[in-house]
């Protein structure tokens, strides 16, 4: 029988794309995925949940958009959520195409959504600080005519926020040149620096992504896009029905209402980890470690290959962004002693203890 060459039926955008990798290691210690390290159960919160499953779900989401717009000051009509932010950066590149234009080294997926809808992907190097190099960035503007301009802010994976004069002169050009500027905020619970939500009413090219998978719900698969009512009709052109399923806008309706004080006390935890994490790392010599606004750290390290290695055998699971950054690795703030526990193990590991 002949064998089906299934490689000839791809498309060509898919045939050279490789899949977002999200491994499982099994591992005691997890920093590798920027999630919290507060175990959040639903029986902790939620006694019983009046769901049936037998109905869709509300297609519009009424209750959680309420919710989502109560913490950022807006209305409802501001809001759409999807299954994860990740969800959302599809959407909006299935509605707008491209060019899509982005810095590097950035969030992976903007790159992988893009090239799998099959539109051109333009990157922009970061500086030696890793902030936007301006200049260029610009001069892309100008010549690429993107559609679509991702910035994430804090940045996956340096952990530093761009400048905001430099963002908002992007977010003005791009005006200027009939581009969309989606900033994405992530880790923006995380960062001492004011977001870009006060903006939103000066700017018509601007949108902003948020979720709730970095402070505590990453199971749950949440997030939310947000601005203008007109750009929200024409996403939603794209949103497949019933996109949030029942018992996550249940959960998380139920979490932003009654469960926030106890989110903000993690966030709060998290943010003084990674202050103190920090800290331990720069007395460390063969370490180099950059400061970050966002809910892990970014260090280089020679032979960071064989140092992740070493760390998953003595149980610790961390990034390894080697293929991204030269001799990097990625490390989420842990709880206390699981930070503590990744120190004592990386100093024994470097024999500086
Ligand atoms: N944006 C950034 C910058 C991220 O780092 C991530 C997750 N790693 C996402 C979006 C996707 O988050 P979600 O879980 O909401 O899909």
């Amino acid at each position: 029988m002949d064998k089906l060459n299934l490689e000839s039926l791809l498309r060509k955008n898919i045939q050279k794309l490789k899949p977002y990798q999200a491994k499982e290691i099994p591992c005691k210690i997890k920093l590798d995925a920027n999630e919290s390290p507060f175990p959040v159960k639903l029986s902790d919160f939620i006694s019983e949940i009046n769901i049936h499953l037998n109905r869709y779900p509300d297609p519009e989401a009424i209750l959680l958009r309420k919710a989502l717009a109560r913490k950022v000051k807006l209305s409802h009509e501001n809001i759409m959520p999807g299954n994860g932010s990740d969800e959302l950066i599809y959407y909006l590149i299935l509605t707008f195409g491209g060019p899509v234009l982005y810095p590097a080294p950035t969030f992976a997926m903007y790159g992988i959504i893009a090239q799998s809808v099959g539109v051109e992907t333009v990157e922009c190097s970061l500086d030696n600080n890793f902030d936007i190099n301006d200049e260029e960035f610009l001069k892309l503007i100008k010549l690429k005519k993107p559609r679509l301009i991702f910035l994430s802010s804090p940045n996956n994976p340096t952990g530093n926020t761009f400048s905001t004069d430099k963002i908002l002169k992007i977010i003005e050009f791009a005006q200027k040149n009939s581009s969309i500027v989606v900033i994405d905020e992530a880790y923006q619970p995380f960062s001492s620096k004011k977001g870009f939500l006060p903006f939103l009413k000066d700017y018509d090219n601007l949108l902003i992504l948020r979720t709730l998978s970095k402070i505590g719900f990453a199971g749950l698969r949440l997030g939310y896009l947000i601005g203008e009512k007109n750009f929200l009709y024409e996403i939603n052109k794209v949103r497949l029905p019933y996109n949030v399923d029942s018992i996550t806008q249940y959960v998380a309706t139920e979490a932003l209402n009654r469960f926030y004080p106890q989110i903000k006390k993690f966030i709060c935890q998290i943010i003084k980890e990674r202050q103190r994490l920090y800290r331990e790392l720069l007395r460390i010599q063969k370490i180099k470690v950059y400061p970050s606004e966002a809910n892990f750290i970014l260090l280089q390290i020679e032979n960071s290959k064989s140092i992740y290695r070493k760390l998953i055998k003595a149980g610790i699971l961390v990034r390894d962004l080697s293929s991204v950054i030269n001799n990097a690795l990625r490390i989420t703030i842990g709880t206390s002693e699981e930070n503590e526990e990744f120190l004592k193990t990386i100093r024994k590991i470097l024999g500086e203890t």
